[in-house]
């Protein structure tokens, strides 16, 4: 028997380079939300690619920003926390932004743990994409890394960047089944399908502190799954914002994630939402076990 291989890869990059996307797109599922503003992606979530004697396992991470609050701190120290004991990290770089200071950054960090990068330069099929002065930036650098053009929405050049992780895997027994796609449990997911629709549905007002627990998961006699989830919110007007007019709001929010949680985890699912005031949300160490981050002073 020939011996199985594996790669351990952590996907890091600033909050909206197109991780969380990338990771969906390199599964062929979704399991991780992607919304157009910052700090989606709150703890690492794992996805898995098992083909032929390789099995290749990515971690999302966390945006890595300069942060504030110690919420936002315990974030970047997960996004951090997971290159360790990886094989190999992408380090994915949004082409319309540019490559600045903060990137720079991020990359001396990487050096520091000896690690030399793939650095994906994502959004090529954008016509804002500063590919080429991204690359040319990027050839005067002294340190040592692989650099692939790609497109994590319309999936240019993936083939090239999987195969390229797949030739370094090392031989190492598999982490996880063959049919294993996510280390999630499916009830994570859905709640954060309804946090998805949180911010899609509500604009600009949303407070980013939030969070969408899922409270029972009833299997019934036909198969179809009941589920409860309680939206929690630091403030009452926050409340009141979720639920909208009449409960219009939280209505359309629960239809449209009802849809998405059957087609992510193809069951049929009857969702039920509930909105909880919890004023210290932020500060409560309880909340960030709750999402797998660890708690700081
Ligand atoms: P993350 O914060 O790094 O996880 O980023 P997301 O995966 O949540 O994506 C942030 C935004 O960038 C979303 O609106 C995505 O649709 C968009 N995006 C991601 N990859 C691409 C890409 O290859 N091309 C374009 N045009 N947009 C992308
Ligand atoms: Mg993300």
């Amino acid at each position: 028997m020939t011996q199985r291989k594996l790669a351990l890869v952590t996907i890091i990059g600033k909050p909206n380079a197109g991780k969380s996307t990338l990771l969906n797109h390199l599964i062929g599922q979704k399991i991780a939300i992607v919304t157009p503003k910052v700090q989606t992606t709150r703890s690492s979530v794992t996805g898995i690619v098992s083909t032929g004697d390789t099995q290749l396992v990515f971690i999302d991470t966390p945006g890595i920003f300069r942060a504030k609050t110690s919420f936002e701190k315990a974030m970047v120290r997960c996004a951090w926390s997971n290159i360790v004991g990886a094989d190999s990290v992408i380090f994915l770089v949004d082409s319309k932004k540019g490559f600045d200071d903060e990137s720079v950054e991020i990359l001396d960090k990487l050096k520091q743990h000896n690690i030399k990068p793939i650095i994906a330069i994502n959004k090529i099929d954008d016509r804002n994409s500063k590919k080429d002065s991204i690359m040319k930036q990027l050839s005067n650098l002294e340190q040592d890394f692989t650099i692939f053009p790609i497109s994590a929405l319309r999936g240019d050049n993936i083939d090239e960047l999987i195969k390229f992780i797949t030739d370094n895997a090392k031989e190492k027994e598999w982490l996880y089944d063959e049919d294993a796609l996510t280390n999630l449990p499916e009830r994570f997911i859905a709640s954060e399908i309804t946090r998805e629709q949180l911010f899609l549905q509500m604009q600009q007002e949303l407070p980013y502190k939030l969070t969408v627990e899922s409270e029972s998961w009833e299997i019934l006699k036909d198969g179809s799954v009941k589920i409860s989830q309680v939206i929690i919110v630091s403030r009452q007007n926050y409340k009141a914002m979720i639920l909208g007019n009449k409960g219009e709001r939280i209505k359309n929010i629960g239809t449209k994630a009802r849809e998405e949680i059957a087609k992510a985890l193809d069951i049929k699912p009857h969702l039920f939402l509930f909105v909880k005031v919890r004023e210290d949300w932020d500060t409560n160490p309880l909340n960030y076990k709750y999402l797998g981050l660890k708690w700081k002073k």
